[in-house]
């Protein structure tokens, strides 16, 4: 079995080698003799017909600037593709950009594509540091936040978690990222997934359930991982 990761702007939205999580996806479905075949798209590329799942990172106002009418051009291809179950992880400026508008700090409107009922706001202020978050689905997420963005959850999105040490969507209220259906935004740079491997066999065994596969997936020695998550939860802010 194949499954095909599209990683979405790679030059533009790696700020925080949020690329890692496209190596840590692609490693653990490895392990379990799942091959991956992962599909950089860029400005003007087409997105393939059949995605498992969709990464993209983040990015600086300009880089996000640069892509927002290639981005806001897929929209409609998006939204059917979040309507159709397929596993989105969106880290930061990405996740703003799935909501439906990224205002800068210098007021400058980038659209959002509506996938996430989520509008950010950016002011000068930039929440920064070591963060953890409790999520429900996927046990506790360790990583760092760096954005001017806050981000405000409507009715139709769900927070992915509650934020322990950080400042999360908007330093407020508390929640950080947001979920709707396989659709995952959060602030979490690391890359998250690489001391977070409950997240990523989330979002390997959502993929394999769209699919109609077995989500048995042979357990692997997160040890390493395990113990760099709770050093790192540890760290202060
Ligand atoms: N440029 C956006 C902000 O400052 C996103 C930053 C990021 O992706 N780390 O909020």
């Amino acid at each position: 079995m194949t499954l095909t990761l599209v990683h979405l702007y790679p030059r533009e939205m790696n700020i925080y080698g949020d690329t890692g999580n496209v190596l840590v996806l692609r490693r653990r479905l490895g392990w379990r003799g799942i091959d991956a075949q992962v599909v950089p798209v860029a400005v003007g590329d087409a997105l393939p017909h059949d995605v498992d799942i969709l990464l993209g990172g983040g990015g600086q106002d300009a880089a996000q600037g640069d892509i927002g009418a290639d981005f806001a051009s897929r929209g409609a291809q998006l939204r059917a593709m979040a309507d159709d179950g397929v596993v989105m992880l969106a880290i930061c400026g990405t996740y703003q950009m799935l909501g439906h508008e990224f205002v800068t700090q210098e007021g400058r409107s980038i659209p959002g594509v509506g996938v996430l009922d989520v509008v950010t706001r950016g002011q000068s202020e930039r929440l920064i540091g070591n963060n953890f978050v409790d999520t429900p689905a996927a046990g506790r997420l360790v990583g760092y936040e760096n954005h001017s963005g806050l981000t405000e959850l409507g009715s139709g999105a769900t927070p992915l978690g509650t934020t322990q040490t950080g400042r999360g969507n908007n330093g407020r209220d508390r929640t950080e990222g947001a979920v709707r259906g396989n659709v995952i935004g959060t602030y979490l740079h690391g890359p998250v997934l690489a001391k977070s491997p409950r997240f990523a066999d989330d979002l390997i065994r959502r993929a394999l359930a769209r699919r109609g596969e077995s989500t048995d997936l042979e357990p692997l020695d997160d040890t390493l991982a395990e113990r760099a998550a709770v050093v790192a939860a540890g760290r202060p802010r």
